[in-house]
């Protein structure tokens, strides 16, 4: 029998602004449930890397921290959760983050004969958010998330799992990390409402990474 623990609701959404934990805390139930992680943000660092004519298009856009366009976006998202992995559950990080994605996805869903489980909302303070995207670092291999305050690697500038070198990205600078913020508020963060309204969401205040875990397990188990 197999020991990996099975969510009762399994196809979620990690909605929070920038630098709330969505990805570290999605990394974490990666590894304890095996379900898929989709994070818009790495997927579209990476076609930003191989200077797809998608990566073309957001890289300008990600680099201000604006967003870049609904359609783009969710045309990604389509694609990936139509993938055989994605049938143990899926945690979509960082993606609806307006409502005109909410709709793409909504109609996506129901075309694949999907269904959105439950919508996790990282509340967490400005102030806290723009502590932790400043002192954010990323492994530029394994995109494992370390933070320079509160989740030093055990050697500077090292990744712990696979010796990758890490880095800051250069949307996590003072001046880009408070636009982004103020991008959450306009565009995002009208989907607290928006799903609050469905009965789908609970919301998870800032806390330690096993207080989080143990508080989403409660609800998902
Ligand atoms: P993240 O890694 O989630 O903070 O995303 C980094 C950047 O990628 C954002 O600031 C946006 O420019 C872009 N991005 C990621 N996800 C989305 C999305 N769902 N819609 C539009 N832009 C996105």
């Amino acid at each position: 029998m197999s020991d990996i623990p099975e969510l009762r609701r399994k196809n979620l959404i990690f909605l929070g602004a920038p630098g709330a934990g969505k990805g570290t805390i999605a990394k974490e139930m990666v590894a304890k449930y095996h379900i898929a992680h989709i994070s818009t943000g790495d997927i579209l660092r990476g076609e930003v890397a191989a200077q797809t004519p998608a990566g073309k298009q957001a890289e300008a856009l990600m680099k201000s921290g604006q967003l870049v366009p609904d359609e783009l976006v969710a045309g990604m998202v389509r694609r990936r959760i139509a993938e055989p992995d994605c049938r143990r559950g899926f945690i979509l990080d960082g993606f609806p983050r307006t409502i005109r994605q909410a709709e793409l996805l909504e109609d996506a869903l129901r075309e694949l004969e999907l269904n959105i489980d439950a919508v996790v909302f990282f509340e967490v303070d400005d102030e806290t958010l723009l502590r932790r995207l400043t002192a954010r670092m990323n492994c530029r291999k394994c995109d494992a998330i370390y933070n320079k305050i509160s989740r030093p690697p055990k050697q500077e500038g090292v990744c712990d799992i696979c010796g990758g070198e890490l880095f800051q990205r250069p949307d996590d600078s003072l001046e880009t990390a408070k636009s982004r913020l103020k991008v959450f508020y306009g565009q995002t963060a009208p989907l607290v409402d928006y799903y609050r309204k469905n009965g789908l969401l609970f919301a998870v205040a800032a806390d330690t990474i096993p207080a989080m875990m143990k508080r989403i397990a409660e609800e998902l188990e």
